[in-house]
């Protein structure tokens, strides 16, 4: 069984109310070995959506320590962060990154010209070809500007929103998959399996077989695995059947980030 989760979110992400503890005994219990809590760190976030996905990130130091200490003997738990990124951010975020002792990093786009597609204002502008196309390129002009992080969050979670047909065809965006995943690849630079794409009803996680698939091809090796828990309840979400489904696809291995260094595990 698979036992690491490398994302997920306490009361310190605008999006959570999930205390820290809590989310550590659910891990426990459900069997796992290493979890990473990674805070949302949006920086300029359009103040029109209401939510400050900023935090204090000592108070979130001193609490994870206390918590790691405390819990020790059941269970690792590591330092992470997800930065919502964008190409203006870099300076800011490589100086915070740098600032810190993080394990992990994962870098996510979770904007499009400053709108988040989550909402449904960014689809009456957009067809859902146009908007997933728009958020691919999105990622790569964000991973060319920013390097600073270790895995790249729910690469296709556009296909979330916007329409209930809730898939794309890789071959509709080789061009510009294949330039992100290169990106990846040649960058040293985990692909993240978010396992929220399940709950969502994808019948796959993010990104789907298609892309994992081609990122294999390409010569991808590193995977992190996170179910980007916002509760308790949805830590390791689905894990069995994402396991036969990674097996499925030829994954052999994924690993987890100590000190911002991949430790391999076999699946
Ligand atoms: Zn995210
Ligand atoms: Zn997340």
């Amino acid at each position: 069984m698979i036992k690491t989760d490398m994302h997920m979110h306490t009361s310190f992400s605008a999006d959570s109310d999930a205390p820290m503890e809590e989310m550590i005994k659910a891990s426990i219990d459900k069997g796992l070995r290493h979890i990473t809590f990674t805070e949302h760190l949006d920086e300029d976030f359009p103040p029109k959506y209401g939510l400050d996905f900023t935090f204090d990130i000592d108070e979130y130091f001193s609490k994870v320590n206390e918590l790691k200490e405390k819990y020790k003997e059941k269970i690792e738990i590591l330092h992470g962060i997800e930065l919502g990124v964008m190409p203006h951010l870099t300076d800011s975020y490589n100086s915070l990154v740098d600032s810190y002792d993080f394990d992990f990093v994962i870098a996510s786009s979770h904007l499009v010209d400053m709108q988040d597609p989550y909402y449904p204002q960014f689809w009456e502008n957009n067809t859902f070809h146009e908007g997933c196309r728009k958020y691919f390129k999105t990622i790569s002009d964000n991973i060319n500007a920013f390097k600073n992080f270790d895995s790249y969050g729910h690469l296709d979670y556009i296909i979330r929103y916007g329409t209930d047909e809730k898939k794309i065809s890789y071959l509709d965006y080789s061009d510009i998959l294949d330039e992100i995943l290169l990106l990846l690849i040649n960058n040293n630079k985990a692909l993240e399996i978010n396992t929220a794409g399940y709950k969502y009803g994808l019948n796959a996680p993010n990104p789907s077989a298609e892309i994992i698939t081609r990122y294999l091809e390409l010569g991808g090796k590193l995977f992190t695995i996170g179910s980007d828990a916002h509760k308790p309840e949805h830590i390791a979400y689905d894990y069995v059947r994402l396991e036969a489904f990674l097996k499925m696809l030829g994954v052999k291995e994924y690993v987890y980030y100590t000190k911002r260094k991949p430790v391999t595990v076999p699946l």
